[in-house]
């Protein structure tokens, strides 16, 4: 059931379901099945299954069902399918959907494994996919014709925090008939607007900001009642990509603190990106939530925010930013995002390493790129960690 709640109230309520104990905190439903009263309901249910009636967990789980009511409610959208990781979500959307012969058009700059799923699965079973410049609305244009089924963007991209104009490319894309389907992850469910501004489809990682505490990998997609239903769940039913009841707790719990995390993390990454602009040691700074950056105002416009990671090339290449994330004492080295432990990333040299040079320089991913997922630390201490390790190059 859908409410009128504000997020935060959503965040903590939205989906909730007792048991006749009436259990305070979520309660994980651990079990794969569910025990039918007599046969003729067991064959009921395989017939259709009402609100609050499952019989698998591969189909679904109370616990489950209150993650992905919660998220849907917050995100404001009809349903929620949710996934045992965000790329389980993405394959589900684009997958469930697409059939040999259809088009599809998508962002160049994608996670490697979204990439992945573009390029070499869709297109083995026949689908055409065309890339292009998602910044550019003149190429998504081109691109889009009455025969693309979907679309397909990061509407902010990693590593580089380059941002997809939603409305803009929803437009075109809803002209021609076509779903879009937007990963939502660096925008975070707290910043989106993106069904507001005419995605059809939301998919995230909730391994990122929704559990926020780097312990589960999930992922939801999000979409209408008809596309939820008949398209996702038949095939994420049939292939095994359903969300453990263990882990929906972990991401109902992520969820109370979502909205709370989100902002804190933003106010700091705003901070942080511009001590870094006026640092002489850093060569540029790739913030949205910084004035001079050329996609300042669609940010605000989209998100309200910069977000919550700071992306920054620093002086001296590979080399310069080496020391610098070995420098600093606070954030880890690591690869994930949204934690509420600071995380330095290099990806030239880990998440995108197995990127040519040509295609590392296409997609700005420079040797002194840095990203910079920023944590729950204070801000003045994470500055104070950036200004010796900056002191040290
Ligand atoms: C991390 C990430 C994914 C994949 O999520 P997993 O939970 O790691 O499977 C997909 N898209 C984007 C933009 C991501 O950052």
């Amino acid at each position: 059931m859908m409410t009128n709640w504000k997020t935060r109230t959503k965040l903590v309520h939205e989906g909730s379901r007792r048991s006749q104990y009436g259990e305070m905190a979520e309660a994980i439903f651990l079990t794969q099945g569910f025990a039918y009263p007599d046969a003729e309901t067991a064959e009921q249910r395989f017939i259709r299954s009402g609100e609050d009636e499952f019989i698998y967990a591969r189909y679904g789980n109370p616990t489950t069902r209150m993650f992905e009511e919660r998220i849907a409610g917050l995100e404001g959208t009809e349903d929620a399918f949710a996934t045992a990781s965000g790329m389980a979500a993405v394959n589900g959307a684009l997958t469930s959907l697409l059939k040999a012969g259809d088009h599809v058009v998508s962002a160049s700059a994608l996670f490697g494994s979204c990439l992945y799923i573009l390029e070499d699965v869709l297109t083995r079973y026949g689908v055409k996919v065309t890339f292009v410049d998602g910044g550019d609305l003149q190429a998504w244009e081109a691109a889009i014709t009455p025969e693309t089924k979907a679309v397909f963007f990061e509407s902010m991209a990693n590593p580089t925090l380059d941002i997809v104009d939603i409305k803009g490319v929803a437009e075109i894309a809803h002209r021609n008939g076509a779903l879009v389907i937007c990963d939502n992850v660096f925008a975070t469910p707290i910043f989106s607007r993106a069904v507001e501004l005419g995605a059809d489809v939301v998919v995230y990682s909730a391994t990122k900001h929704i559990d926020g505490q780097g312990r589960a990998l999930g992922g939801v997609i999000c979409g209408t009642a008809d596309y939820i239903q008949k398209i996702v769940q038949p095939y994420m039913k049939h292939t095994g990509g359903a969300m453990s009841p263990f882990t929906s707790w972990i991401m109902l719990n992520g969820m109370a603190t979502l909205d709370l995390r989100c902002r804190a993390m933003a106010d700091s990454a705003q901070k942080i990106a511009e001590y870094l602009e006026a640092h002489e040691k850093i060569e540029k700074v790739l913030y949205p939530g910084l004035k001079a950056h050329p996609q300042h105002d669609l940010a605000m416009a989209q998100m309200g925010t910069g977000g919550t990671i700071v992306s920054f090339v620093v002086r001296g290449g590979k080399e310069g930013a080496f020391r610098l994330q070995n420098a600093m004492e606070i954030p880890k080295i690591s690869n994930n995002l949204g934690d509420a432990k600071s995380i330095s990333t290099h990806p030239a040299t880990t998440t995108h390493q197995r990127l040519t040079d040509a295609q590392k320089a296409a997609a700005g991913i420079e040797p002194g790129l840095i990203r910079f997922s920023v944590g729950l630390e204070d801000a003045g201490d994470l500055i104070a960690d950036l200004e010796q390790a900056l002191a040290q190059l």
